[in-house]
């Protein structure tokens, strides 16, 4: 209970410094406030007095409140005693989902070089166009609002249960909390998820930020057991390994989600069987930052991620899985961690998975098209990915799949929702400060 009453103190406290005018050195702060209007934007502005001498510069920062970076912009000003500005963040082009927080506040510079930094202020960006109800328990707050009570209480224990097996599995907790929004249907989640990116999403992980954003029709029970506990996977490596310096390869982090889904993606064993048969294997040192775009390349992908999480969970049990996580969250690079914890190299491991499997009897068939996703599909530093790169490229060559992808689509949205998501992001907002400056 402590931190929750700590933290209503910082709010009361927070609360205190906006009613009343702040001031320092000469300029204050007549009126600060920042206007939701989801899915389109967030309208910043500020009231700024120096009564002694003239406003010459204002700037607003803003950021993730779980992030460390902030976007900087610069705000054009007819210096003055008094200076109204504003800015809009257009939410369409710098993507936010429902249930981001954002910290912000103002740089307000005079004539004599006084310079107020006014106290942070804080902001949830909400989705009001639906009549949510809430229920949390363990850092999780589930959120949904069509369907009555039970199915929100579905939801939760789905969330427990998942947080549960991890626990177990590789000994790690969200320490953060993280909010699951669910919408009715894929129609009411597209208009909340990003523009462009929507045409196959059945759901996406947005880590960085501790959101899930899922379309879960009440008593759907397949997909409660399916999505909730792979995306929660993700959402409770993601805090376990998170440093600056190095990453989860994929297939740890997708095989693992996918693992602890309840409701299992049924053929994808028999999927890895007949690949094992036709010699088409994809080699685990491939599946470590990107998967292919080929569609069938993609659930293989997932498929054999799975197989090779539990292959290590069967093989070395879930001390070796937890000893792999604590050296992912030390940064150890991939082949050190294996080598370290598990004995092998990648290739080694890869090989000993093999053996398990039914012997090559067929001659692998020619591929066509593209196999291999761009480099920077999945992994790309923030400062070289455009924020619509990665979900414009899948859409379209998921574009006009049979009715079963949704049941896969989750798994494939996961991809970039945490590989990506968090830090495209970040970068967006940074760069969208830039671009979006309105006077
Ligand atoms: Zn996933």
């Amino acid at each position: 209970m402590k931190p929750l009453l700590l933290r209503l103190a910082a709010v009361l406290l927070l609360g205190l410094l906006l009613v009343a005018p702040v001031r320092a050195q000469g300029v204050q702060v007549v009126s600060s406030e920042a206007k939701p209007n989801f899915p389109a934007n967030i309208k910043f502005a500020l009231v700024a007095e120096a009564p002694a001498s003239q406003i010459v510069a204002v700037q607003l920062l803003y950021g993730a409140t779980r992030g460390e970076a902030m976007t900087v912009v610069d705000l054009p000003v007819t210096a003055g005693a008094r200076v109204a500005v504003q800015h809009t963040l257009d939410t369409q082009v710098s993507y936010l989902p429902p249930g981001t927080a954002l910290t912000y506040h103002w740089l307000i510079r005079d004539a004599a070089g006084n310079e107020l930094d006014s106290p942070p202020q804080e902001l949830r960006y909400d989705d009001p166009r639906f009549p949510w109800k809430e229920r949390s328990q363990r850092n999780v707050t589930v959120l949904w609002y069509q369907g009555n009570d039970a199915f929100g209480q579905t939801l939760l224990d789905a969330a427990i249960k998942a947080l549960d097996a991890l626990k177990v599995e590789i000994g790690a907790e969200l320490t953060l909390p993280v909010r699951i929004y669910v919408y009715a249907d894929l129609q009411d989640m597209r208009s909340a998820l990003e523009p462009n990116s929507t045409e196959w999403v059945g759901g996406q992980a947005f880590s960085g930020l501790g959101i899930i954003v899922g379309a879960i029709a009440p008593d759907n029970t397949t997909e409660i057991q399916r999505l909730i506990p792979h995306e929660l996977s993700h959402q409770v490596l993601a805090q376990a390994t998170e440093n600056p310096y190095g990453g989860v390869p994929l297939w740890f982090n997708e095989g693992l989600a996918a693992h602890n889904q309840v409701r299992r993606d049924a053929d994808w064993d028999a999927m890895v069987e007949q690949a094992a048969q036709q010699g088409r294997l994809i080699p685990l040192e491939a599946l470590a930052a990107n998967f292919p775009t080929d569609t069938d390349q993609a659930l293989l992908s997932y498929a054999q991620s799975r197989n090779v999480v539990e292959f290590i969970l069967k093989t070395y049990g879930e001390a070796k899985l937890q000893a792999l996580v604590t050296a992912f969250a030390q940064a150890t690079p991939v082949e050190t961690a294996l080598t370290q914890v598990l004995g092998r190299t990648v290739d080694e491991l890869d090989a000993a998975w093999r053996a398990t499997l039914p012997p090559q009897t067929e001659t692998p068939p020619v591929l066509t098209g593209p196999q291999t996703a761009p480099p920077d599909r999945f992994t790309a530093a923030p400062t070289v990915v455009p924020t619509a790169t990665p979900t414009t490229d899948w859409a379209d060559w998921l574009a006009g799949l049979p009715a079963w992808v949704p049941l896969t689509a989750t798994g494939l949205c996961c991809v970039i929702g945490v590989g990506v998501a968090g830090t495209l992001l970040l970068v967006g907002l940074r760069l969208a400060g830039v671009d979006k400056r309105t006077s």
